[in-house]
């Protein structure tokens, strides 16, 4: 039964309207999986999910306008797991509101210390968005980090959509009520339907990566896209960051087709809290 068990999850993960057969590999995965799940619980409560910051730049002038927390796990025998990888599975096993909770705590009171203008990014999972007590963990978190509203900007990606209609908005509205700004991650790679952005008053959109890798590239379509993106924002009154830039060709394009922001290697990798700080008060 167990053997079937584990044929039937492959079956599941690998798409609808399939079939495997069982092997036994998959009980060594399956195994794995479960050390992962513990290890990560383990992780939560003894401290060992870190959070990061990458500045994100004013494209015409240079200055930090802000950072986005970005978790790391340094498991003790496995080294750093990659947040790619550990945070479906904390979706997956319920512990994605525990883990967001850390993080947007830990994010506020370290933002607190930082010049009032430089604000902090905090990434939101679809999981989270769907709990009804978010608003108010949100303004109690701020209230204790004595973090005004507007400093905190929510990453959002297009996953959110896919759910209640009715919730989604409500959930929206609620939390821009608070008085903090709203941005869609990772725009363009997901189902990417512009009705939402007519309706949803997001203050940022983040071009993802995958755009403005090889965008410089001579037969790319790349920068026809991100133009789109850029003019159909600032037509919605919303922001553009370009996500990812890494070289001076790419800084130089993305610049040149408009977006407001800028966040990528080039400017800086996501650095500890004590880098962080000493960033923001340069500027
Ligand atoms: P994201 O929110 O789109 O974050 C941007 C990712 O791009 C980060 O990867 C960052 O390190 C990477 N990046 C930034 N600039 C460059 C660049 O110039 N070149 C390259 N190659 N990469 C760049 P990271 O930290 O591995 O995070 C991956 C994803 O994991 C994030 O994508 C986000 O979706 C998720 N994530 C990270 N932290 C959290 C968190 O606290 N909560 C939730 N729910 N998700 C998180
Ligand atoms: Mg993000
Ligand atoms: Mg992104």
């Amino acid at each position: 039964m167990r053997d079937a068990d584990l044929a039937l999850y492959a079956a599941k993960a690998a798409g609808k309207g399939c079939f495997r057969f069982f092997a036994p590999e998959m009980h060594e995965a399956a195994r794995e999986r479960q050390l992962m799940e513990s290890d990560l619980r383990v992780a939560l409560e003894k401290d060992q999910l870190k959070l990061v910051y990458q500045p994100c730049v004013d494209s015409s002038s240079e200055a930090v306008t802000g950072f986005e927390a970005l978790i790391r796990w340094q498991h003790p025998e496995h080294g750093p797991i990659s947040p790619a990888v550990f945070i479906p599975l904390a979706e997956e096993i319920q512990l994605i509101n525990e883990i967001g909770e850390w993080v947007l705590k830990t994010a506020c009171e370290e933002a607190a210390k930082w010049p009032e203008h430089v604000t902090v990014a905090v990434n939101l999972s679809p999981v989270q968005f769907k709990s009804h007590s978010l608003p108010a963990t949100v303004r109690a978190v701020l209230n204790e980090a004595g973090l005004s509203a507007n400093r905190l900007e929510l990453e959002i990606t297009e996953g959110v959509f896919l759910s209640n209609d009715e919730h989604v908005h409500e959930m929206i509205a609620n939390l821009k009520a608070i008085g903090l700004k709203l941005a869609l991650d990772d725009f363009g790679t997901g189902y990417s339907s512009l009705s939402y952005l007519q309706r949803v008053p997001f203050d940022k959109i983040k071009i993802d990566r995958s755009f403005v890798a090889g965008a410089t590239e001579p037969e790319s379509r790349n920068a026809a896209l991100i133009r789109a993106m850029v003019g159909l924002a600032s037509d919605l009154n919303m922001q553009t960051t370009a996500e990812g830039v890494e070289t001076h060709e790419e800084l130089q394009l993305v610049r040149d087709l408009g977006c407001s922001l800028i966040q990528g290697y080039i400017f800086g990798k996501p650095m500890p809290p004590e880098e962080a700080i000493e960033l923001a008060k340069k500027g």
